[in-house]
């Protein structure tokens, strides 16, 4: 069996630290890997829209802006095909003949879109595409045969949705649909990273993040001012480093060779948090050494996106190439599905003949 890789970002704002370690890092370590057939990545602006209807130059505007945060985080055209969803029509499609499989309750335990109802202050009335909008991620990764879906753990609960639509679909139409895998983060701290304000998830939504386009010395600002252990008032005391997220950000950035290079007094992490939590070591020393780290692992992204700012029209075209092949590969699928729910009257030789006999005697 092929292996196939779907994985998107909303267009609501430029991608920031959690989207890479989330899952841009593992997306571009596994392009690069060479073990997969395929990959999609897709800009998911008709998701996007179900929360910012009211907002579609956001939306627009955003495009470009993850499609850079893409290129320059080290997705490569030649190998991964970035697309936008609003232009491939199969995947709305395929999201209306979902929605039949799929019940009003089942969508109303998903844990995520409950949070992220609460978030939205849509408690009261709730916008129907918003409420559908797992049936039309479930669209979205099958619409490839997608194998694997690098995501940070918020996803879960819509991977759990998609298997449930793809196994119903097989098992009334027939085996058509490929069941996918959820590939998360290696480490806890990867599958969610907190926000600079110590909230449990940087989210463009919450304004509490690093991101990847920031400048040098926006980074340096944020992490300086970052929350931490708020009972760690002076040096000399014990501090926890448990949910403080300057701790939680070098467990998803920090490499031991980090250390030798700008805190030889540690050999790994293990060993700072341990003066960290005996007393002894100031959390402006400890920021400094993540500013670092972060310095180091984001001025290679800054300077790639610098090149591809210059060239805007290319940009545009590589999204263009990669919306084609991607509308090529969700059509085969959609008419296999078509085929399965017998609506393809039109391809269908054998349908006409059996009517044709139906009448014949008479
Ligand atoms: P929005 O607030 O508009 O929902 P978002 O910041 O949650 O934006 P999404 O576009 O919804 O970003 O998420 C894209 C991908 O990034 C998903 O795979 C998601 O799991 C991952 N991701 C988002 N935020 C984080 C985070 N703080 N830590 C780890 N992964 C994250
Ligand atoms: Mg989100």
């Amino acid at each position: 069996m092929s292996k196939i890789i779907l994985t998107g970002d909303r267009p609501t704002g430029r991608l920031h630290i959690g989207h890479y370690v989330g899952s841009l890092r593992r997306r571009v370590e596994l392009q690069n890997s060479g073990e997969f057939d395929k990959i999609f990545i897709m800009i998911a602006d008709a998701q996007a829209l179900t929360d910012n209807f009211d907002n579609p130059e956001k939306v627009r505007q955003n495009i470009v802006e993850v499609a850079l945060d893409y290129l320059s985080a080290g997705i490569d055209p030649a190998r991964s095909h970035i697309l936008i969803q609003s232009q491939i029509p199969e995947l709305t499609e395929l999201t209306f003949y979902y929605m039949n499989l799929v019940t009003v309750s089942r969508l109303q335990r998903n844990p995520t879109v409950k949070s992220e109802i609460q978030m939205r202050d849509f408690e009261a009335s709730i916008p129907v595409g918003f409420f559908c909008y797992p049936i039309s991620q479930a669209a979205d990764i099958t619409a490839f045969h997608a194998t694997t879906v690098p995501v940070g753990e918020d996803q879960e609960p819509m991977l759990e949705q998609a298997r449930e639509i793809v196994r119903k679909f097989n098992s009334i139409y027939g085996e058509t649909l490929t069941e996918p895998e959820i590939l998360l983060p290696e480490t806890k701290a990867a599958m969610r990273l907190p926000g600079t304000d110590g909230k449990a998830k940087m989210s463009k939504s919450l304004g509490n993040c690093i991101y990847l386009s920031d400048t040098e010395a926006d980074v340096k600002k944020k992490v300086m001012s970052m929350f931490t252990d708020p009972d760690h008032l002076r040096v000399q005391d014990p501090g926890k480093v448990e949910g403080n997220p300057v701790f939680i950000y070098l467990e998803a950035f920090a490499k031991d060779e980090h250390f030798a290079e700008y805190a030889p007094d540690y050999q790994n992490l293990a060993e700072m948090e341990e003066h960290y939590k005996r007393g002894g070591l100031g959390d402006v020393k400890v920021k400094k050494f993540l500013n670092n780290v972060l310095q180091e692992t984001l001025s290679p992204i800054r300077a790639k996106r610098a090149e591809y700012e210059k060239d805007i029209p290319g940009v545009y075209e590589i999204l263009r190439e990669g919306t084609q092949i991607a509308e090529e590969e969700a059509a085969k699928t959609l008419s296999e599905v078509k085929a399965a729910m017998k609506i393809n009257y039109f391809d269908d030789k054998a349908l006409i003949e059996e009517q044709m006999k139906k009448y014949s005697g008479r």
